[in-house]
């Protein structure tokens, strides 16, 4: 069953139904496959361009088995399902990546846990359960710390910095008394993923260092190929590899990492799917991370993953519609410059809308460009 080929023709079940699953319907439906998503939402990015929209919530286990039902394959653009839920969809249809890979990844501490037990360089951290662990901890990692919750964090929801022992507890209280992990702050140089991804044959492809840029917590840039020295580059590829082997991985994963400035990389986080640093990889490479994905839970050969060009990608959040509609036109109006919308009516702020990705000679040239078109897109209410 681990090996089964899913021709064009079958049907792409996604848990979750934002951005990252519109994506995967596209690159699914250029392919000839169908796909049916799968959340608590209606007309949702997803939805829109999917073949089917079932709404339910993610622990109604009878409506996820019909859903199940339904598809050949059930993969996620969501980590966070139920460990019982991926159990009961995977009694009906084959599950890619497996419930296993979720529950390892969809709680900070059991991550961190499985990585420095493979062997993979994860910042200091310790578990927090109660206030006495709090303060254990804080004296154990020192000043300053990020304090985040074990479950349901992404986007820096979920975290609060401790600059002083005394403010710990009010950080704890920030974040709800919940089951966090303190982690030591990294002092780093610079943000890097690797995107990668792992066939049912056990065939491993990526697409090299890719530079991260957050604002608020947020993502808000990504270049490749990343600004580093190849001996970088290459321990970041090893450290993905080994944790997607690890894992037993077979779709896409991205591996979020610090650079230090000793130039060894730490592991920041896991996220068992496609990756918003990612999505520049449309445009700039040859197969992008959605159709990776497909091609991977459907069983097929993973496809290159060369760089056509450098690129830059920058997030278009909700903030960016405070003074009425951007002016669509500055970035359609520049070559090089790709418009990317998710289909979402509320443009509240930090939300992720959509994004811009430019190609260039070089990757700061890509970069200079999404800036560029970005700004254009409110200059003149800023002028205004
Ligand atoms: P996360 O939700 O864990 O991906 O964190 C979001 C962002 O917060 C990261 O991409 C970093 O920019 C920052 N951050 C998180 N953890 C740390 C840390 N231990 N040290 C320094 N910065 C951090």
């Amino acid at each position: 069953m681990s090996h089964a080929v899913l021709p064009p023709g079958s049907t792409i079940g996604v848990l979750g139904s934002g951005q990252l699953g519109r994506m995967l319907g596209l690159a699914a439906r250029r392919l000839g496959y169908r796909l049916h998503t799968y959340s608590p939402d209606t007309d949702s990015p997803t939805g829109q361009i999917a073949d089917a929209e079932v709404t339910g919530s993610y622990d109604d286990l009878d409506a996820l088995r019909s859903f199940a039902d339904g598809v050949d394959v059930v993969t996620f653009e969501f980590e966070n399902v139920p460990s019982a839920s991926v159990g009961a969809i995977a009694e009906r249809t084959l599950v890619r990546p497996a419930g296993s890979v979720l529950h390892t990844t969809q709680h900070r501490g059991r991550e961190k846990g499985f990585l420095s037990g493979a062997g993979i360089p994860v910042a200091p951290y310790a578990l927090v359960a109660t206030g006495h662990d709090l303060d254990a901890a804080v004296a154990r990692l020192g000043c300053p710390a990020i304090l985040k919750t074990a479950s349901f964090g992404y986007d820096g929801k979920g975290q609060a910095r401790i600059d002083r022992p005394e403010d710990a507890h009010a950080a704890w209280d920030a974040i709800g008394r919940q089951p966090a992990v303190l982690e030591a702050f990294v002092d780093f140089e610079r943000e890097l993923s690797v995107v990668a991804a792992r066939g049912a044959d056990g065939r491993f492809a990526h697409y090299g260092a890719i530079e991260n840029a957050h604002a608020r917590h947020i993502l808000d840039l990504s270049m490749a190929p990343a600004r580093v020295p190849p001996e970088v580059e290459r321990e970041a590829i090893a450290v993905a590899r080994a944790a997607l082997e690890a894992l037993d991985v077979v779709g896409v994963l991205c591996v979020e990492m610090f650079l230090r400035r000793d130039g060894r990389v730490l592991v920041n986080e896991l996220a068992p799917r496609t990756h918003n640093s990612g999505h520049l990889t449309i445009e700039a490479a040859e197969t992008s991370q959605f159709e990776q994905q497909l091609r991977a839970v459907c069983g097929l050969p993973l496809g290159s993953t060369a760089f056509v060009r450098p690129a830059a990608m920058a997030n278009l959040l909700g903030d960016l519609w405070q003074d009425g509609e951007p002016r669509w036109a500055e970035a359609l109006r520049r070559p090089g410059v790709h418009l990317h919308l998710y289909g979402k009516r509320d443009a509240k702020p930090g939300r992720k809308m959509g994004h811009l990705t430019a190609l260039a000679d070089t990757p700061e040239a890509a970069r200079a460009m999404v800036r560029d078109a970005r700004a254009a897109l409110v200059e003149s209410h800023v002028r205004a």
